[in-house]
């Protein structure tokens, strides 16, 4: 079997120790005579996965007590337009930041949902420069930049722009910007987990599974009670956090493979040591690609200001469009493939998320180095 070296940006590779454990348990799962996927979620054998799953994600990003940790559905576009659903009324006002693509997402499904209820969205602040389809992200806000409206109903923000490569406090030990006074919700889907992250300061915080943690449509929340209880009461119980919060995530059926795969991913994570050896092993990664752009910096270009720059997707151009074509091209001949940039900025895109092993990025890191030489 030869695995694909995969920088895809999502769906993602997935650590192939937690593959592998799916692969032996997939017909007889816990000696029970079936595999997880046919069992009850109400059954002992499911819910003793979905419990390890919980925990595990608890034990390992040390999620505080007054927070609930949910496993949902719909991926974190969904929560788009959960979140105005459940904490905008009437007259009030959300603010967002945005650094990228996916925040002007979750901002647009806003203001779907503010239309409806008579509420307000607004801009706390933006670093997005041009308009229309030469619109581009390069930095996160400056603390200075940052004007929150503290009666909001909540302010949001997008941790890591997987399509722009911008992620905010990227240097060891780097907070978060003061947002302000407002609840805080953030949607970390491309760089959950990816370190230890201090989740005092937040009120919700999504991500899609995809990227971090597991396979696509399951979407993990964690939430303070304090927020799940401000939810509104007048949407379909479907909607409102309150609802899956009271039943653990059984309020109807989950996505009990999806859960059954976290479980397996996050147990490989406690296996390498945790969170601390993850981040050791991205900042090594992310430093080998970043290192090889720029010690090409005539023929790598990257369009991220330093202090702005992904860990998780390092995006970079080269001098010519048929150079970066060829350049995907020829990474694929040498079993690496997702190199592609998104195709509303181009370029070369890598993902380097928590299963890419050093090892790949280091053999990437040289084929940068020996195309640059023969083609620059
Ligand atoms: C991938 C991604 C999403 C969308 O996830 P879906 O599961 O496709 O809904 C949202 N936000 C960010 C930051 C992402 O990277």
């Amino acid at each position: 079997m030869i695995r694909k070296l995969n920088f895809n940006a999502g769906p993602a590779t997935l650590p192939l120790a937690a593959l592998e454990r799916a692969q032996a348990e997939l017909t007889d799962f816990a000696g029970s005579g079936m595999s997880v996927m046919e069992h009850s979620h109400r059954g002992k054998e499911y819910e003793a996965v979905h419990a390890e799953a919980t925990s595990l994600l608890r034990e390992l990003l040390a999620v505080p007590a007054d927070m609930d940790v949910l496993f949902l559905q719909g991926g974190a576009s969904q929560q788009f337009a959960t979140l105005p659903m459940n904490f905008l009324t009437p007259g009030a006002s959300a603010d967002y930041v945005l650094t990228g693509v996916w925040g002007e997402k979750a901002l647009g499904e806003a203001k779907t949902v503010a239309a409806m209820y008579g509420a307000k969205v607004r801009l706390a602040a933006t670093t997005g420069v041009g308009d229309g389809k030469e619109k581009s992200y390069a930095r996160v806000p400056t603390q200075s930049e940052i004007a929150p409206d503290a009666a909001a109903a909540y302010v949001h923000f997008t941790s890591n722009e997987t399509i722009h490569g911008v992620q905010y406090a990227v240097a060891p030990g780097a907070q978060f910007p003061d947002f302000g006074g407002a609840p805080l919700i953030c949607d970390m889907s491309s760089d959950f987990m990816w370190r230890s992250t201090d989740l005092s300061r937040f009120d919700l915080v999504y991500a899609g599974a995809q990227k971090n943690i597991g396979p696509s449509g399951l979407v993990v929340v964690l939430a303070k009670k304090s927020m799940i209880e401000r939810g509104r009461k007048d949407i379909p119980k479907i909607f409102q956090y309150r609802v899956h919060a009271d039943n653990g995530s059984l309020y109807n059926t989950p996505p009990t493979f999806a859960i059954y795969l976290v479980r397996n991913v996050l147990a490989w994570v406690k296996g390498e040591g945790g969170l601390p050896a993850i981040e050791a092993a991205n900042r090594e990664k992310a430093g080998v690609i970043y290192a090889a752009i720029d010690q090409n910096a005539g023929f790598y270009r990257a369009p991220v200001e330093t202090s702005s720059r992904s860990l998780m997707n390092v995006v970079f151009r080269l001098p010519t469009e048929a150079l970066e074509e060829r350049f995907v091209a020829e990474a694929k001949k040498h079993d690496m493939v997702g190199l592609k940039g998104h195709r509303s900025v181009g370029g070369v895109r890598v993902s380097l998320y928590n299963a890419v092993p050093v090892a790949w990025a280091k053999t990437l890191g040289d084929f940068m180095n020996d195309f640059a030489k023969h083609n620059g």
